[in-house]
């Protein structure tokens, strides 16, 4: 970026930035001293811009929960909202069924003190899982970044280029500048007055006292001329709004042109970029004060009139940011800020975005990176000396049965497990796509051998088998009706033989179904290893079937250009992921608990240890 925003007319140079002062040598806030002072906030007139039905006096009036909002010194509206479905609604669990137990939130989360709606706070409608704000009627969305803060693009670049106090003055000092252009007479509020009570107007607060751009271009040249002098008298006045000449589509665009008279460079996107960026989040510091300001205007236009209990939050209001408490007068500000946007949107904010779209490259964050491999934690001699002991304990625990579906399958399992975690650690995919695709497999069967283990009876053990021995079957078959080569992967003798094993599958059945007749999330509900499948099988499920979820973790990343929005630009090398080892291990060494517990001996099987790993592996 450029920096182009030190750049200023010479006729300012008498400006330095440290003696600027937008006001008439007052302090900063004098200025609003004087406009509560003349005009106090709760009058005769209290109450009648609060429109809310059932509200006549604007007594209870609270900022509406709203769909973006997650500031932390709002009310609890999820307990207001228990009115709306909670009484009547079905929550997650079916009627009729025993309630889930409220599930308290892991402490050490990073996003322990945000508030998230939990599980148990959704509302099931058939497969879906409604959260709360969702369940609200006629709930609609209204967003800040693409249609609500274009309109203030002006005050997003000043925010963008001056200091914050020097900003904060100039949005004070606009403020009273541009009170007068909505001021009412009493003739044209009791004209309205009289239009509310015959129904003419929708109920709702339904301000049009913002100076956006869409007003700016609307208003006379004179009150344009007054209203530009304020930020223009700051010495990174020009520098801070050359960026809008660029913008052909902003509305009044040949007035802005006429009136600072300066030619935008190449450098002014870099202004714009930089100065997007610090709004895009519509909670961070830029974004509450330029909406502090859109609150503000409608209070000390007479437009917006409160009751003497709010006397403290408006006077939060008229000191911002000095006064009060920010974590309850910020989300105030926002929630308020909320209710006063123009519904619906200008038409010329999508244009705005398609400009900057086409008018500026993609910053991509990942450029030049390519692969990283990492080597393996895992300690090979752990690992084998753990497989050699498993096919020990089996040579010793052969029965003289032909065939031994428990001793087979309980043994097969624990060696499948340790074949996956090698192959994780051998080949180096413990921080890949396959990695997390091998931790699913290995829930998998963790909680099937865990579940085969808790019953253990011989007609389960016989039924696993036999299912996978039809699953052969089905295979071989339908191997003989493929037109053309077979797959490379396909063996179709071995296929042929394992099917044929135990029995002629002229005499074996195929069961479509699942081996337990059942699925997963039940098998590990029943022998108790929920914790497995909650801790590992939904996220790692995604790989396994290219969810949204993971395609976008891993092979896209976040353009860094302000202007795109955020949008996602491919990565050139997919992302390496924090490595699934131990997890792997974990799970692994669980299952040989599971066996040792099967086929009890005198001696331990050896556990996977994994090397110079901040988390080490505890034996189960
Ligand atoms: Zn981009």
């Amino acid at each position: 970026m450029s920096d182009s925003s030190c750049q200023h007319r010479p006729l300012n140079a008498g400006n330095s930035v440290s003696s600027f002062n937008p006001g008439t040598g007052r302090s900063p806030d004098d200025w609003l001293v004087v406009y509560f002072e003349r005009y106090p906030v709760a009058t005769a007139r209290e109450g009648r811009a609060l429109k809310h039905p059932g509200d006549a006096k604007g007594e209870n009036w609270t900022p509406e929960p709203s769909d973006e909002d997650e500031g932390q010194g709002r009310s609890d509206w999820r307990s207001r909202l228990a009115g709306v479905n909670g009484d009547t609604g079905e929550r997650m669990s079916k009627p009729g069924k025993k309630k889930a137990k409220n599930q308290a939130r892991r402490a050490n989360s990073k996003f322990a003190s945000h508030n998230i709606s939990m599980l148990d706070h959704h509302q099931r409608v058939g497969s879906k899982l409604i959260p709360p704000l969702a369940q609200l009627p006629k709930m609609a969305t209204s967003s800040w970044v693409d249609h609500h803060m274009p309109e203030m693009l002006w005050a997003v670049l000043l925010a963008g280029t001056m200091e914050r106090r020097h900003y904060l003055n100039c949005l004070r000092r606009i403020a009273v500048v541009c009170r007068e252009w909505f001021l009412k007479s009493d003739q044209t509020a009791d004209a309205e007055d009289e239009a509310e009570a015959a129904g003419d107007t929708e109920a709702g607060l339904d301000f049009k006292v913002i100076v956006d751009h869409t007003k700016l271009a609307e208003i006379s040249d004179q009150e344009f001329k007054k209203f530009l002098s304020v930020p223009l008298s700051h010495p990174l006045g020009y520098a801070a709004l050359r960026p809008l000449l660029l913008l052909d589509c902003l509305p009044g665009h040949e007035r802005w042109r006429r009136e600072l008279a300066v030619e935008p460079t190449i450098d002014d996107w870099n202004t714009l970029a930089r100065s997007v960026a610090g709004v895009l989040d519509h909670q961070s510091e830029a974004s509450t004060d330029i909406r502090w300001f859109k609150v503000i205007l409608p209070i000390i236009s007479g437009r917006m009139f409160f009751p003497a209990s709010a006397a403290e939050s408006l006077e939060d209001l008229r000191l911002f940011p000095d006064k009060g408490d920010m974590r309850r007068v910020r989300p105030f500000i926002r929630s308020a800020e909320m209710t006063m946007r123009r519904n619906p949107p200008s038409l010329w904010a999508d244009e705005f975005w398609s400009l900057a779209m086409r008018s500026t490259g993609c910053l991509d964050p990942s450029e030049g990176q390519g692969y990283t491999f990492i080597d393996t934690h895992i300690d090979p001699d752990s690992l084998y000396a753990a497989r050699d002991e498993v096919v020990e304990r089996f040579r010793r625990s052969i029965s003289p049965e032909r065939v031994d579906p428990r001793l087979d399958s309980a043994f097969g399992l624990a060696l499948y497990a340790l074949s996956v975690l090698e192959e994780v650690g051998m080949h180096r995919i413990h921080t890949r796509i396959i990695g997390v695709v091998s931790l699913r497999a290995l829930a998998e069967v963790c909680i099937t051998l865990r579940y085969l283990a808790h019953v253990d009876t011989p007609p389960l053990w016989q039924s696993y088998r036999v299912y996978g021995a039809g699953q052969a079957k089905l295979a071989f078959l339908k191997i003989q009706q493929t037109l053309g080569d077979l797959p490379a992967f396909v063996d179709e003798a071995a296929i042929h033989a394992i099917a044929n094993e135990d029995v002629w599958q002229e005499f074996l059945n195929i069961d479509v179904g699942h081996w337990a007749n059942s699925n997963l999330r039940k098998l590990a509900t029943e022998c108790g290893a929920k914790d497995i499948y909650d801790r590992y099988y939904d996220w790692s499920s995604g790989f396994m079937h290219g969810n949204w979820a993971a395609v976008r973790d891993t092979n896209f990343v976040t353009c860094h250009n302000a202007l795109h929005r955020l949008h996602r630009v491919p990565r050139m090398a997919h992302r390496p992921l924090p490595s699934v080892e131990p997890d792997c291990a974990e799970l692994v060494n669980g299952l040989l608990g599971v066996l040792e517990k099967l086929y009890p001996s005198a001696e331990a099987i050896p556990r996977v240890a994994l090397l110079n790993a901040k988390q080490g592996v505890a034996p189960s």
